[in-house]
C-alpha cells in the first residue's frame, strides 16, 4: 500500500474536499472581519451567520443564537464547566465520570485542589456508567453534571437522554461532551434535555482549531473569557472565519452522511474487530459491543504490548492508536482502560482503530493481512508468551 491506512480518526480526520473548498475564499480575498459595519466585512458575517444555522441543525438545536464558536473542543468543555460554576457560585459540588477525555478530567483535578467537590462516576467492565451512582450523587450542593456521549478510546455510549430527563427534574444544569459522537450517531439536544454540549470540527471532517458550544436559551451561564462584544459576549475575541466556515460546512455535510456511518462504516468495523477477534486467541474486546459509536473498536492483546503493534503497523502504513498513552518515561496504560478494571497486562496490549467515511474495504483487507505477521512476531520475542508456553498452557494463535 503507497497510501497511509488512517484509521485514526477519533484522534482527527481529513479534512472533507468541499469543506476546504468552502473555506479558501476566507484565507484570501473575503478576509473581512464579520463585526466590520462596511459591507466587505458584514458579507462575511452572513456566511458566519450560515454556519452557525448548520450547526444548530446538525444537532437539533432550536436558535442558532444557541451556538457558541469556541477555539476547540476543550475550550467549549472548559467553558461549559467554568461558566456554570461561575454563575452557581454557592454550589461547590461537579459530577462527571471515571472515563473522560483530559479536557474534563484534567480540569476537575484542578477545581478539587480548588476546594470544588467532584464525584467520578465509575463504569463497569464494559465501560457503561453506575447510573445509580450518577443520581444518588446529585444534591443541591452540584453545580454541573458533565457525562460524555460517546468514549474516545472504546466509544461505548452514555444514556446522555436518560440523565437529561433526571437533571431537569432536579434543576441541575447537565454538559454533554458530544466530540466523540457528533457525525457518527445523531444528535439531538431537545431529546438529551442537555443544557451545554460540546463538538470539536477536526472530528467530523471539518478543520483544527474550532469548536462549538450550545447554550441552551435561558441556560444560566457566565463568560470565562473578557473582551469583545463577539459571539454575544459569551466569547470574546476575533472570530476564526474560515473555521467558523469549515465546521459549518462539515456539520452540514455530516448530517447527510449519518446513514453511511450506520449502515457501511459500522459494516467495515465489524468486519475488522470480527477478523481479529476470530484471528487471535489473545485477543478480546474492550468495551460494550453494542452500545457504541459505529466507527471504533478497542481490542486488547494479552503478552503484547500496544506500542510495539503500532510501531509494525506504521511500519505496513497503517496509522492506528494505542490504550497507554507515554508519560513522563513511564508507560502507563489508559485511565479508561483502567477504570473498566480490564487487567494490567492486556491494557498495554490495547489497540484502537477508528473508521471514518473515507475507509474503504481495501483499508480492512490490508490491516486483516498485516495482522497475523505482526502479533506472532511479538509474541514470538514475548517474554510473558513464553513463560505461557513453558506452564504447558499454549494458546492456538
Ligand atoms: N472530548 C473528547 C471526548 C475528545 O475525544 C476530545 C479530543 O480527542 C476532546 C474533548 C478535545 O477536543 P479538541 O481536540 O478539539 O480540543
Amino acid at each position: 500500500m503507497d497510501k497511509t491506512v488512517y484509521l485514526d480518526n477519533n484522534a482527527t480526520t481529513m479534512i472533507a474536499p468541499e469543506v476546504l473548498d468552502a473555506m479558501l475564499p476566507f484565507m484570501k480575498e473575503r478576509y473581512g472581519n464579520p463585526s466590520s459595519m462596511h459591507g466587505f466585512g458584514g458579507s462575511v458575517g452572513k456566511d458566519v451567520a450560515r454556519a452557525r444555522i448548520q450547526v444548530a441543525e446538525f444537532i437539533g438545536a432550536e436558535n442558532d443564537y444557541e451556538i457558541v464558536f469556541t477555539g476547540t473542543g476543550t475550550e467549549s468543555d472548559n467553558m461549559a464547566i467554568l461558566g456554570s460554576l461561575a454563575y452557581y457560585r454557592n454550589r461547590r459540588h461537579i459530577i462527571t465520570s471515571r472515563v473522560e477525555h483530559p479536557a474534563v478530567i484534567s480540569l476537575c483535578k484542578k477545581l478539587e485542589k480548588d476546594g470544588y467537590r467532584v464525584t467520578y462516576v465509575p463504569v463497569d467492565r464494559d465501560g457503561n456508567l453506575d447510573m445509580g451512582l450518577l443520581k444518588e450523587s446529585v444534591d443541591d450542593d452540584t453545580a454541573v453534571v458533565s457525562i460524555m456521549y460517546a468514549n474516545n478510546e472504546t466509544g461505548v455510549i452514555f444514556p446522555v437522554g436518560e440523565i437529561g430527563v433526571f437533571l431537569k427534574e432536579r434543576g441541575v444544569p447537565f454538559h454533554v461532551d458530544a466530540v466523540q459522537a457528533a457525525g457518527k450517531i445523531p444528535i439531538d439536544v431537545n431529546a438529551i434535555q442537555c443544557d451545554l454540549l460540546t463538538i470539536s470540527g477536526h472530528k467530523f471532517h471539518g478543520p483544527k482549531g474550532i469548536g462549538a458550544l450550545y447554550v441552551r436559551r435561558g441556560t444560566r451561564f457566565r463568560p470565562i473569557l473578557y473582551g469583545g462584544h463577539q459571539e454575544k459576549g459569551r466569547r470574546p475575541g476575533t472570530e476564526n472565519v474560515p473555521g467558523i466556515i469549515g465546521i459549518g460546512t462539515a456539520a452540514e455535510l455530516a448530517k447527510m452522511h449519518l446513514r453511511d456511518y450506520d449502515t457501511k462504516v459500522r459494516m467495515m468495523r465489524n468486519r475488522l474487530e470480527d477478523g481479529i477477534l476470530g484471528a487471535f486467541k489473545n485477543s478480546h474486546l474492550n468495551g460494550d459491543k453494542t452500545r457504541r459509536v459505529p466507527n471504533t473498536t478497542n481490542i486488547g492483546f494479552e503478552y503484547i504490548e500496544g506500542e510495539a503493534v503500532l510501531l509494525y503497523l506504521d511500519e505496513r502504513g497503517i496509522a492506528a492508536s494505542s490504550g497507554s498513552a507515554c508519560s513522563s518515561g513511564s508507560l502507563e496504560p489508559s485511565h479508561v482502560l483502567r477504570a473498566m478494571g480490564v487487567p494490567f497486562t492486556s491494557a498495554h496490549g490495547s489497540i484502537r482503530f477508528s473508521l471514518s467515511r473515507f475507509t474503504t474495504d481495501k483499508d480492512i483487507d490490508h490491516v486483516l493481512a498485516v495482522m497475523p505477521g505482526v502479533v506472532n512476531r511479538l509474541l514470538d520475542i514475548s517474554p510473558y508468551w513464553d513463560s505461557e508456553k513453558q506452564q504447558g498452557r499454549p494458546i492456538n494463535i
